[in-house]
């Protein structure tokens, strides 16, 4: 397989962790043909004509790709592509490119398009940006089709494919076709391609940029998507190391598999519980797979990319009833909408310190309309499945903000008993440790919830005065500053007194090190992506509680940054020599 020319290495983002050698197959998508013609009255209805047949003909497509041998995953994004392609505002907002701007049936195609993907790939939310590809993908199969540009697949078995793009539709039709790996140099790891290639176990590399460009069809090439990087014409040493890899990576997977059975105890005995954080449905096998005792965070800031899903009650309810039915009889911890901050949705005009701005709960309590819909849909949900239901309250700052939020939910409450609709008299209501006034307050929030969530990212920013997104600064973003500790140690301390749980849902529960030392201050519940379960739990396991505790005290000790990393790097070279 090695050739003479050059090993190159192009990196990317893991989507899924598997290992693949092969040819490479350049997937170069023919990009529709968009003439701006107007056309004449009298071909209106057969542009019209035109328009409903090919959407059609791509609903009878994805239709077919929902028989194929695909997990509910997957299922669940292609079903989302139908609703798309039957959307009623889209339908009619072609018809009436056609009708009164004289357009042909793929321009108008094109131009009613052409404003959601822009609103979409201008989104600062990378989460938002990246469903501008499946959109993309529907449209240019509706055009395709519309102006009889339609080309079918030709893929070669066996080989890897290299694309500069691929829609979750195509990826079905690529995995069916038996390819070894994906190569995508647009989109993210959340995105349905990516979702889906991770779904269907396809060892997948994504946002490698150029790959398209620099790779020629037949070279040798190797994925691996456990380091998310592709090497092209590798060399002979190269290529048994991956052979060695692809070996050992069977024994990976069953260390993971052994580990997310064993119990969640210390060494000693002592429990503790590895929740899961999630935005979307596809998520949830991850929750399952990787045996996470309920979701402790979910992002609830997708249902806004499709904004009808937020204003329409029942598209709402029907996303947590999902979320609280395919989660068996575990706990749910569902965060109110965190708009704001990186996370703009174009709600209100732009500002200049979006993360010291209108954000979370600041923006919930001025757009009352939006908080009392999604606290009714929460409660109703909740009423279904007592005792499960913890609501989350993003970005608090104030204690009146939490009053107000209580007085809104109990209003709510008693309006749904009256209308005989059952509730949880017990619902939970939590609040988000991520600013430092609640930190240091900690001991007067207590009282008036029943939990504290650490969100560790934005408690870290704001600490530390240092913007989570900004690169330039990017070196001063430190999680494991002394000052954080502190703050975590005070609302500990407060937790404790008042007798309310405490849990952790920012990146610090995810990293083993943090996570160790989280556990030795009281925390042991950790919320976090569920793939980071298994290494967390694999360091929790380890020891008993003591030491645990005993690292915390010398963290708590440290007065710099670099204090705290000697300590945990000195704390795990005790365990490997001790
Ligand atoms: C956090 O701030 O730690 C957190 C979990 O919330 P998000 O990352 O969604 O802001
Ligand atoms: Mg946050």
């Amino acid at each position: 397989m090695s050739t003479s020319k050059k090993e190159i290495t192009i990196r990317g983002h893991k989507v899924s962790p598997g290992f693949a050698v092969a040819r490479a197959r350049v997937y170069r998508k023919q990009k529709p043909v968009i003439r701006p013609a107007s056309i004449d009255p009298s071909g209106i209805d057969k542009q019209k004509k035109r328009f409903r047949e090919a959407r059609e003909v791509v609903e009878a497509e994805l239709k077919r790709l929902m028989k194929r041998e695909v997990d509910q995953e997957a299922l669940d994004i292609i079903d989302a592509q139908i609703e798309m392609v039957n959307d009623p505002e889209l339908y009619s907002r072609i018809e009436t490119l056609i009708e009164d701007s004289l357009f042909a049936a793929d321009y108008a195609i094109y131009r009613a398009f052409d404003n959601y993907l822009d609103l979409l790939e201008s989104a600062e939310f990378e989460l938002i940006q990246e469903r501008s590809v499946d959109v993309a993908d529907i449209r240019d199969r509706l055009i395709q089709i519309a102006s009889n540009h339609s080309v079918d697949l030709e893929i070669e078995p066996g080989s890897i494919v290299i694309a500069k793009q691929v829609g979750p539709r195509e990826v079905i039709q690529l995995a069916e076709a038996d390819i070894e790996g994906l190569v995508m140099d647009r989109g993210g790891t959340t995105s349905h391609a990516s979702i889906i290639a991770r779904a269907m176990n396809l060892p997948s590399i994504v946002g490698t940029r150029r790959a398209a460009e620099m790779i020629e069809d037949g070279d040798p090439v190797i994925i691996d998507g456990k380091e998310g990087i592709v090497i092209v014409h590798p060399d002979e040493e190269t290529l048994s190391r991956y052979r060695q890899k692809m070996a050992d990576q069977e024994k990976e997977e069953e260390r993971i598999e052994q580990l997310i059975d064993q119990p969640s105890v210390t060494k000693d005995g002592s429990p503790f519980i590895l929740r899961a954080n999630i935005e979307f449905l596809e998520e949830l096998p991850n929750v399952k797979k990787y045996n996470a005792s309920g979701i402790g965070l979910l992002r609830t800031e997708s249902l806004y990319i499709r904004r009808d899903h937020f204003e329409d009650h029942s598209k709402q309810e029907s996303f947590y009833g999902r979320i609280m039915e395919e989660t068996g009889n575990l706990p749910v911890t569902i965060r109110l909408f965190d708009a704001g901050g990186d996370k703009f949705f174009s709600l209100g005009s732009r500002e200049n310190n979006p993360f010291l701005g209108w954000r979370g709960i600041r923006m919930l309590l001025d757009e009352q309309d939006l908080l009392r819909d999604q606290l009714t849909a929460l409660l109703r949900i909740a009423g279904r499945y007592p005792g499960r239901m913890r609501i989350l309250v993003p970005m608090v700052t104030n204690i009146e903000e939490v009053l107000a939020v209580k007085e809104m939910l109990l209003g709510i409450q008693g309006r749904l008993v009256e209308e005989g609709v059952p509730v949880d008299e017990e619902v939970q209501l939590g609040i988000m440790i991520e600013v430092p006034s609640v930190a240091l307050q900690a001991p007067q929030f207590a009282p008036l919830v029943d939990f504290f969530s650490i969100g560790s990212n934005d408690l870290t920013q704001y600490t530390l005065a240092v913007d989570r997104s900004n690169e330039l600064i990017s070196e001063m973003y430190r999680q494991n500053h002394p000052a954080v500790w502190q703050l975590i140690r005070y609302s500990v301390e407060a937790a404790a007194d008042a007798d309310i749980a405490i849990s952790v849902c920012g990146e610090m529960a995810a990293d083993p090190d943090c996570a160790s030392c989280l556990l030795g201050l009281g925390i042991n519940d950790l919320s976090m992506s569920p793939v980071n379960i298994p290494d967390v739990k694999a360091q929790l396991i380890q020891r008993e509680y003591s030491e645990y505790r005993e690292l915390a005290e010398r963290v708590l000790a440290a007065g710099t940054e670099d204090e705290v990393s000697t300590i945990f790097r000195e704390w795990k070279q005790d365990k490997d020599h001790g």
